[in-house]
């Protein structure tokens, strides 16, 4: 027998918190099953012995231009208004990152206007050789800042990254990444950004503190599956291991991740550095500076990509996103039935930041509310 007010939401990460609280707030029953033994996903954080929040899944920063988005986060989260800096080390130098006036000038000892900026830019585009449009990574990058740049910042990154030619990924990749002829040189330009002052687990845990809501930690939901007899269900885990690999599995990428504290009050001038070129790890961050916690001591993470373990990115090449396609129409029919939503990174199989999740999420959700 199917209890037509319960739904079961699998996976208590973004995605599914968002998702319970929605169905939890319209008088339906919801049981939230979560694999790990701990709730918020892989934006899981924690004070250490510091004192100082350290994501354990690296570092998650919070970023929108939608206000539907902010307000829902503000309703169970004070933030710390954070604008995100990077700066990337290159030539033995820390540059500032994303390309603007002041790299420009960093790297090539160019002092140069907005308009000769875009100028100078054109020119490197001009001598350099790539498809247009563009079919691939490279070519996406290239066809903005030209060849030497891309060399210089994004290429070995890349390589590192995701372990294969760039010539090989999605040009979608290269839109995470602005191109600016100013001098804003922060990370994100939305309008919201900032850090959940007491965490994002602390974040989730109120988003689920409903009592509608039961949560279940460390339990797997194909364990259980036959005996819940909800009649919705909210899925948020891998796509390919829903339909039973029935495809092929699809690739995810994942980082060991090395936390290291130093008895020194800073580590690096801004929160996160990016290694392109150097050492084997991608990027360092340095978590104080998130909210701006004090301390004698300092907690950095070094990221090191891998192939195996706890699957964080998507890999987008033509492959994997054809395979994609295939599941896909799989889940079109499985929603269209009423009973089941695919819902976030692992679930759409997307590279989806924090604030589309729970764009996705809430409209799922209410869309199916609505249609009920
Ligand atoms: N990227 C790069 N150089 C950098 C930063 C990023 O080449 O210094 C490329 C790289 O392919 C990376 C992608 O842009 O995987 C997306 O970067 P982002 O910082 O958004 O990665 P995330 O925070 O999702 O790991």
């Amino acid at each position: 027998m199917k209890n037509e007010n319960l739904s079961v939401v699998v996976g208590a990460g973004l995605a599914g918190s968002a998702a319970a609280r929605v169905l939890a707030e319209s008088g339906i029953r919801v049981v939230v099953i979560e694999k790990l033994s701990h709730v918020a996903g892989h934006c899981h954080d924690m004070k250490n012995e510091e004192g100082i929040t350290v994501h354990t899944y690296g570092p998650h920063i919070f970023h929108t231009n939608n206000r539907e988005v902010w307000q829902f986060v503000n309703r169970f989260a004070d933030f710390n208004y954070y604008q995100h800096r990077v700066l990337s080390y290159a030539d033995g130098r820390m540059i500032p990152f994303p390309i603007n006036r002041d790299t420009i000038a960093e790297v090539f000892g160019l002092t140069l206007s907005t308009n000769e900026v875009r100028t100078f830019l054109s020119e490197e585009v001009a001598r350099s050789q790539f498809s247009n449009p563009p079919r691939n990574f490279r070519d996406a990058v290239v066809s903005q800042v030209g060849e030497r740049l891309y060399e210089l910042f994004f290429k070995n990154y890349t390589i590192k990254q995701w372990e294969r030619d760039p010539e090989l990924l999605s040009p979608e990749i290269a839109r995470r990444i602005p191109v600016r002829e100013n001098r804003d040189s922060r990370y994100f330009t939305d309008k919201y950004q900032g850090i959940p002052s007491e965490g994002y687990t602390r974040m989730i845990e109120r988003m689920l503190d409903h009592p509608n809501i039961e949560v279940r930690l460390s339990t797997d939901y194909f364990d259980i599956v036959e005996e819940l007899g909800a009649s919705m269900t909210v899925y948020t885990g891998p796509l390919d291991r829903y339909f039973g690999y029935e495809y092929g599995e699809l690739e995810y990428r994942s980082l060991e991740l090395e936390f290291r504290t130093f008895d020194q009050e800073f580590y690096q001038p801004v929160a996160t550095v990016n290694y392109p070129n150097d050492y084997d790890w991608t990027r360092i961050t340095e978590f104080k500076h998130f909210l701006g916690e004090m301390s004698k001591r300092t907690t950095v993470c070094f990221e090191y990509p891998k192939s195996s373990g706890e699957p964080y990115y998507i890999v987008m090449s033509d492959d994997n996103l054809e395979k994609r396609e295939k599941y896909m129409k799989n889940v079109a029919e499985l929603e269209a039935t009423g009973k089941v939503l695919f819902i976030g990174r692992l679930a759409e199989y997307k590279y989806y930041n924090m604030d589309q999740v729970i764009a996705e999420s809430l409209s799922k959700t209410q869309q199916w509310l609505q249609a009920k």
